[in-house]
């Protein structure tokens, strides 16, 4: 089929296969110019590992540091009438990429909180790297990004929410269907909607996974796992940090140092990473954060400092996570964020905030760079790929 983007909202609902094989041979390319990473990852599990930064974080483990990877995603395959979904194609075509490179990789397709894909990941953990001599897993990468969690003992659905919590905001935003900046105001969540945020998007099932995987025996000494946070500053903070997502990241800290005092005899080194706000599946769909990320993208190009999903993961792999006793804040976490949050690019970023109407945007922001990001992430925009011709949308893996 010829396969055009299909952009709704803030979402899109197709895919292209050689574009998004085109997006994992780029960030392949990059983490292969940048040379190995220092201390090498053997045998990585990455829990949302097909797009976004769990996929950056797989394609580092493997061509930065020659690891076995073993992912679990949630993606739509393709139909005889769709495509499937952008996570299915970057996963078939980093499958094929580590065979082609004599890397070990296998993906597990469903729900990460569900009981069934825990269990499917130890039996295939068990048989594909303990028996087969690879060792135990030595980095957890747990990258979800989810709108919902069915918890799996009581079989209740809890959805997470974007509100703000204490007092309701208004702010800019930029709507990406309308292509308008205006104001918008956003209710304050009750109780229920932090509580259910925190159980969807909190510590919890990172707790989880990391109970099962060593009940099997199957950490290593000194096994370094992650989570992913966002922080940002003022103009971000109504929204994400001090809203409902920020209480659940909040929660990610509880949960990394519960990690850290429950599995002290194995050394666990258990972390919250706080990364850079980038274009990402999870990240368009938050109010705010495309204006923020458009004006973002514009300071940060303009002072040279820009960086996406894989620079920021490879710097992450090669600085921070995987050393001896990496800097962190004082809250324990390790911070790839810095550049961002700074006060002279904040302080840029807050100074054309109040400026920026509908007609002036497109000077004063990046929002081309943002929409470039955000199709590519869908396969769409990339030089050299054929967007005229007939594809094959049913690929397997
Ligand atoms: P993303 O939407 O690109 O990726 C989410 C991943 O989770 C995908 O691989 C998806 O298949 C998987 N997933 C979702 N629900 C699942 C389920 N039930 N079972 C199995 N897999 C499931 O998201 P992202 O932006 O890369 O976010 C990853 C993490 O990084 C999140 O914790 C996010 O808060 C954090 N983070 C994002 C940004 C940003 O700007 N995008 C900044 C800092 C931190």
């Amino acid at each position: 089929m010829i396969i055009k983007a299909k952009v709704r909202g803030f979402i899109c609902t197709n895919a292209h296969p050689t574009g998004c094989a085109a997006s994992v041979s780029e960030q392949i390319a990059y983490v292969k110019q940048q040379g190995e990473i220092a201390n090498r990852p053997k045998n990585v599990l990455v829990i949302g590992c097909s797009t976004g930064y769990g996929l950056a974080s797989r394609i580092t483990s493997a061509f930065a540091a020659g690891a076995s990877t073993l992912g679990i995603c949630f993606e739509k395959e393709p139909s005889e009438r769709k495509t499937g979904t952008a996570g299915w194609y970057n996963t078939a075509a980093f499958h094929q990429q580590a065979k082609n490179a004599e890397l070990y990789a296998k993906t597990i397709n469903g729900d990460a909180f569900s009981h069934e894909i825990k269990n499917q990941t130890i039996d295939m953990i068990k048989q594909d790297f303990i028996e087969s001599g690879k060792g135990k897993i030595d980095l957890v990468v747990y990258s979800l990004a989810s709108p919902r969690r069915t918890d799996p003992d009581t079989g209740e659905t809890y959805m997470s929410t974007l509100k703000p919590v204490g007092a309701p905001v208004v702010s800019k935003t930029f709507d990406t269907s309308k292509k308008i900046v205006h104001e918008i105001s956003l209710e304050t969540a009750n109780q229920d909607e932090i509580d259910n945020t925190i159980k969807v998007m909190g510590g919890e099932d990172w707790q989880i996974w990391i109970k099962v995987l060593n009940d099997a025996g199957l950490l290593a000494d000194n096994c370094v796992t992650s989570s992913y946070t966002y922080i940002g500053k003022e103009l971000t903070q109504p929204i994400y940090g001090k809203a409902t997502i920020g209480k659940a990241k909040e929660d990610l800290d509880r949960a990394s140092s519960e990690l850290n005092a429950d599995y002290s005899n194995i050394n666990l080194k258990a972390y919250v990473t706080s990364l850079k706000a980038v274009v990402t599946q999870a990240s368009s769909a938050i109010p705010v954060m495309p204006l923020y990320i458009s004006l973002m993208y514009q300071v940060m190009k303009d002072e040279g400092c820009h960086e996406g999903v894989i620079e920021q993961i490879y710097g992450l792999f090669n600085t921070l996570l995987l050393a001896d006793n990496p800097p962190v804040d004082e809250d324990k976490r390790l911070r790839m964020d810095d550049v961002e949050t700074n006060d002279e690019i904040q302080g840029k970023i807050k100074a054309i905030w109040p400026n920026v109407t509908t007609e002036n945007f497109p000077e004063l922001g990046d929002y081309q760079g943002y929409n470039e990001d955000f199709l590519k992430l869908f396969g769409f925009g990339f030089d050299g790929v054929d967007y005229e011709a007939d594809v094959e949308q049913q690929v397997s893996w």
